[in-house]
Formats: structure tokens, sequence, C-alpha cells
């Protein structure tokens, strides 16, 4: 068996492959390299960094598996891939407790304006009156998405004595009972929340799903956060919202272009961010790269 790796992996899922597999590791190959070299690998394991596209699959002849060591599979043209029956598996348990951990972080930064105390302290400044911010106790966080992170997020907005709504669809009554979470729509979550965080899959249906009519209906307080994927907020009318106070503020770990150093909304000053660092640690890597080694294995092995 011959796998690709094509995006850094951590070591200890490198190893389980090594034990079990003819294992290549290049991680700077071009789309155009990748498509010439792909014809010799039965499987291969991407990250977010390389594009499995229907060119990528044609130019697979032997291929069986993608592997993502993640859970998005925006990157992979799943479809296709299952024209062609090719397996595209992903590892979407592995980051639950990191991504949700980030979120937490990116929250009470926000709301406690922490990013821009830090700089301002290491410009040699003391600024106590400029940093006021507010409490996350008693307030409202709407979250567009309940499944695996979102359900997490709840949680531990709930320790912090948040009030928890949800927009999710397709998730059951039953499972947002057991959460305390109050399932609602779109528009009356938007109105309610003071803090709205999306963890939900970039799809035709959610992409831009937060734009101009939407910060229209948020309350000129709140704050949005993304750590789920860029292009879910339309990054042009959230400058143009936050610029009109619409709404106060952003935190934002993804970006519709990553990566992002030219992004208008760096400019902001009650915009804060992270280079999609939602599963940097080093325990959601050892699990993503474990899992998705263990799962690309299975697979070819039948
Ligand atoms: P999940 O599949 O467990 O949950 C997604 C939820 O979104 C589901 O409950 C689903 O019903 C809901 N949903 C789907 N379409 C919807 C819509 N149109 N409106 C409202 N809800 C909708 O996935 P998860 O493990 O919780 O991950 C969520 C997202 O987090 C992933 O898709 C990925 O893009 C992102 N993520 C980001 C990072 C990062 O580094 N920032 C890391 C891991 C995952």
């Amino acid at each position: 068996m011959k796998i690709l790796i094509s995006d850094r992996i951590d070591d200890e899922g490198v190893e389980v492959l090594r034990e079990n597999a003819d294992i290549d590791i290049e991680t700077s190959l071009s789309h155009e390299e990748l498509v010439e070299v792909i014809g010799r690998y039965d499987g291969i394991i991407v990250r977010s960094g390389t594009t499995v596209d229907e060119e990528v699959l044609m130019a697979g002849d032997r291929l069986k598996v993608v592997g993502r060591a993640g859970v998005g599979v925006d990157n992979i043209d799943v479809e296709k891939a299952t024209e062609l029956g090719i397996i595209v598996i992903n590892a979407p348990e592995a980051s639950t407790i990191s991504v949700s951990e980030h979120t937490m972080g990116l929250l009470l930064s926000a709301a406690r304006n922490i990013p821009q105390a830090n700089m301002s302290m290491k410009d040699g400044k003391w600024e106590k009156s400029r940093f006021l911010g507010e409490e996350v106790y008693g307030k409202t966080l709407g979250t567009f998405g309940l499944g695996r992170i979102g359900a997490e997020v709840a949680k531990r907005a709930q320790a912090f004595g948040m009030n928890v709504i949800a927009f999710d669809p397709y998730i059951s009554q039953e499972k947002a009972g057991e959460l305390g979470v109050e399932i609602t729509d779109k528009n009356n979550l938007l109105e309610r929340a003071d803090f709205v965080t999306f963890h939900v899959p970039l799809t035709d249906e959610t992409h831009h799903m937060i734009s101009t009519e939407e910060f229209e209906t948020m309350k000129p307080n709140s704050i949005i956060l993304n750590v789920a994927r860029g292009g879910i907020i339309d990054e042009k009318a959230l400058e143009k919202a936050i610029k009109n106070n619409k709404i106060r503020g952003a935190a934002l770990d993804v970006f519709e272009a990553e990566p992002a150093t030219k992004s208008p909304l760096l400019k902001l000053d009650s915009v804060i961010t992270t280079p999609h660092l939602g599963a940097s640690t080093e325990e959601a890597q050892e699990n993503v790269a474990i899992s998705i080694a263990s799962h690309v294995l299975e697979a070819l092995e039948g």
C-alpha cells in the first residue's frame, strides 16, 4: 500500500502509517505536481492545505481513500470521489475540545478586550479606562450549529452562567433539551443573542449565511465569533456592519481567503483574530493524526 501525506500531520500518526504502509511525505507540492504524482498512490492524507479536486481525483488511477486530518472536507470534491468509488474519511471528533476551548478563549478575549489591552501594554501604555469590558454572565450566546463543537461550546458557556440558544434545523429537540439549549429560528437568535457563534460546516446553504440583512437584525452591542469556516460570514458585509455600528465587533479564527494577512478587517480595533488556530493544540493534532492514520489503513485493508 502506498500512501501520500501532502500536508504536515503529527509524528504519532506518521508512525502508525509507517508500520503498515509505504509512505511518502510531500508537503509542498503544487496542484500540478500533485496531479502528476497522485497516480502512484492508494491513499492520500491531507489537512486543509491540499485541494483534492476533480482533476486530482481523476488522475488518481489507483486511489481508494482520501483522508482529511481534521473535520471540514470542503477542500475535497466529495461528490466526485463518491462517483469514482473513492472513500473520503475525516477525523471529526479529534479536535472538538480544542476548537470549543478556543471559541471560549475568543469569547472572553472579545468581552474583556484582552488582545487590545495586551498590545497597548506592549506599546508602553497603561490604558485602564480605555478597555472597559463586559461580563458574559447572564448574557445570551446564540450558536449556529449544535453538533459536536456547538454542544461543547454550549456546555462551557453555561458554566460561565450564559443562556444558550441555537439555530440548527438538523438536530432533535431531545438533544437540545438534554443540553439545556433552546432551539430557535435564525432571526430570533440574531435578535436575542449578545454573542453569536458559528459551528456549522461550510456548504452552499451556510455560505454567507450572515450578510447585510442579518447584521441589521443583530443587537448593536453584539459580538460575532467564527471558529468554523471562512465564507460563512460575508466579510465585506461584516466590515461595513462594524464600521456602521450595526454590531460591536468580531472574533475570527477563519477567513474567506487564508492566509488572511491583507484582510481589511485586521485594521478594525474591535476585530480580534487568530490564524486558524482552532485545532492547533498538541492534543488535537496527535488525536487527529492517529485517528486519520488508523481509519485510512482500515479502509485500504478493506
Ligand atoms: P458537526 O457536524 O458535529 O456539527 C455541525 C452542526 O451544524 C450539525 O449539528 C448540523 O446539523 C448543523 N448545521 C448544518 N447546516 C446547518 C445550517 N444551514 N444551519 C444551522 N445549522 C446547520 O461538526 P463539528 O465537529 O461541530 O464542526 C463544526 C465545524 O467546525 C466544521 O464543519 C468545521 O468547519 C469547523 N472546524 C473548525 C476548526 C478550526 O480550526 N477553526 C477545527 C475543526 C472544525
